[in-house]
């Protein structure tokens, strides 16, 4: 095989990691400044947008360590059955790059993942290197997000943990069946052994030594986990309660959704189509409700008989819709549970609602004003001055607030 350089296996390694969405990238639209002489390129290989444990979001270098695989896990473009143009970079070549994206100032972080070579723990040392090289040997204070291998010993997950500042480990699939039926190589009692050990040590880490007095450094920004979604018949109430289970057993910061594409010479085991893209947008809405909304999981999609979240509204109004006896909420009276379950409202304008009240009470174009929108909110709620009346009830309410369509950009 031919010598790669190191800006052809960027070109392999970055384009093999798109398919990870635990660091979620932001689209936009292509430029390069080689054909517009200027200055900028949003072409370049590997960059992608990722939100930081305190909320701001940071461009990383994402990439494999190799695309070479040992598993052949049915949904991986990766897999070791498939034809994919292989590349490997080593570990002074990873640590090259980050450095010299840093300085150039391209990128704030690493998110670092990558097939098995030889064996799980082989794979898992060589990343674990190249963090320790940049943190140590390098001074490297930027973000490092390392996507852990699951079968590889403890003691490296907790090595792992000393240099980078998030870890995941991929659930793969919603079910155990679905683990069994398209990665039979993986064993999902693995998979939770290894969060189960990984929580415990962030929370241990998180505890004072008692000799000094102060906190261990060790995966500062928590564990998350990636699953797979339409790869499987698994429904959106059955991934959900995924879901919730997993942040009650492992406390995630994150459960990432990735739509499952389908690639060149799929196993027959794997649907031809790929679910709609909106599937996975709805699951974050719906995971955002458990998170930040206080609804229990089996609440979002109680009584709909499929177990699929609506594809025409967002969960919070879908749900709203089938609970109408619970509406309207009266917006100067409310507690702050009851606000948040009013389609339209956010965290932010209903925690703006309860500040305003404090000095007077508040009328439609108040609430319209403090959330943006008010075409949503107003069948729901009552303020002063307003009472939606019959419009609560009536029949193609529904109908009514779908989200008009809306024409594509011609030059997107
Ligand atoms: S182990 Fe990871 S890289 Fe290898 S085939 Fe499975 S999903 Fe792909």
């Amino acid at each position: 095989m031919a010598r790669l350089t190191t800006q052809e296996k960027l070109a392999i390694l970055a384009d093999a990691a798109k398919y990870d969405a635990s660091c979620a990238s932001s689209g936009g639209a292509k430029r390069d400044s080689l054909k517009s002489g200027g200055i900028g390129s949003t072409e370049g290989s590997g960059i992608c947008h990722a939100y930081a444990p305190d909320g701001r979001c940071i461009s990383l270098l994402k990439i494999l360590l190799t695309n070479f695989c040992i598993y052949d896990c049915s949904y991986c473009i990766n897999r070791s059955s498939s034809n994919v143009r292989r590349a490997r970079f080593s570990i002074d070549e990873v640590v090259r790059l980050t450095l010299g994206f840093y300085k150039r100032n391209y990128i704030e972080g690493l998110f670092l993942s990558s097939g098995v070579i030889r064996s799980p723990d082989e794979t898992m040392a060589e990343m674990i290197e190249v963090a320790r090289r940049l943190r140590i040997d390098e001074k490297f204070g930027g973000y490092i997000h390392l996507k852990t291998i699951p079968e590889c010993a403890p003691e490296l997950i907790e090595r792992a943990g000393l240099y980078a500042d998030r870890l995941s480990i991929n659930v793969e699939l919603p079910t155990d069946e679905g683990v069994q039926r398209l990665a039979p190589e993986k064993r999902p009692e693995t998979i939770r052994l290894s969060m189960a050990k990984l929580r415990s040590k962030i929370e241990e880490k998180r505890e004072p030594t008692l000799q000094t007095g102060r906190r261990e450094r060790f995966a500062p920004g928590g564990q998350s986990t990636q699953m797979i979604v339409g790869a499987d018949a698994t429904s959106d109430d059955g991934i959900l309660k995924t879901s919730a289970r997993l942040y009650g057993s492992y406390h995630l910061r994150r459960v990432y959704y990735s739509a499952f594409s389908p690639i060149p010479d799929a196993s027959k085991a794997l649907p031809l189509r790929k679910p709609p893209l909106m599937r996975e947008h709805r699951l974050y809405q719906a995971d955002w409700l458990m998170r930040f909304y206080g609804f229990a999981q089996h609440e979002i999609l109680e009584g709909v008989a499929d177990g699929m979240l609506d594809l025409a509204v967002d969960p919070k109004l879908a749900w709203a819709l089938r609970n109408r006896a619970r509406f309207p909420v009266d917006v100067n009276r409310a507690e702050r549970e009851a606000l948040l379950r009013v389609p339209g409202l956010g965290t932010k304008a209903v925690d703006r609602i309860l500040g305003t009240r404090r000095f007077r009470r508040l009328r439609l174009e108040d609430v319209g004003r403090l959330c943006g929108s008010i075409a949503k909110v107003r069948p729901f709620i009552v303020a002063e001055g307003w009472s939606p009346g019959g419009l609560l009830d009536r029949p193609g309410l529904r109908q009514k607030l779908v989200p008009k369509p809306r024409q594509m950009e011609l030059f997107a």
